[in-house]
């Protein structure tokens, strides 16, 4: 499969935001011991994908923020096609959905950290080469 040129698109495949190849995720999101592990680096630019220590911090804001929309989504969609059922239907019905997409939660949070936040060396460049991507690597 050709990589996606588009950064959306690249973004919704989980791909490295600076040669949309390779994987930002080492293991399926439904692998729940493992949903979480990142490479140290992509395994086809080599460009490190933990910018710095504590990076992906702030990703805990964005899955704040899908964990409302999935609650206002879930809440709209029971009052509208389930005819604004009881209280605590609402809640066992948002608490499943909101388990039910944590990991993707956190993955896109990461991966949108990554692309909006990654600075210059994460902009798209497909014709880097892996290994002068890897001595600027080891030289920050
Ligand atoms: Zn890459």
């Amino acid at each position: 499969m050709a990589a996606p040129t588009s950064p959306a698109l690249a973004l919704l495949a989980l791909c490295c935001p600076h040669c949309h190849e390779g994987r930002l995720f080492t293991h399926s999101a439904f692998n729940l011991a493992h949903f979480t592990d990142m490479p140290a680096q992509c395994e086809v630019c080599a460009v490190p994908l933990e910018p710095e220590p504590g990076f992906y911090w702030g990703a805990m804001f964005i899955s704040y923020g899908f964990n409302v929309a999935t609650v206002l989504a879930v809440g709209a969609l029971l009052y509208w096609l389930g005819g604004d059922p009881d209280v605590w239907v609402y809640v066992l019905t948002v608490t499943v959905a909101a388990l039910l997409l944590a990991p993707s939660a956190l993955r896109y949070s990461r991966a949108l950290m990554l692309y909006w936040f990654g600075g210059a060396r994460y902009r798209y460049n497909p014709g880097r080469p892996r290994e002068r991507a890897a001595q600027e690597a080891t030289l920050t």
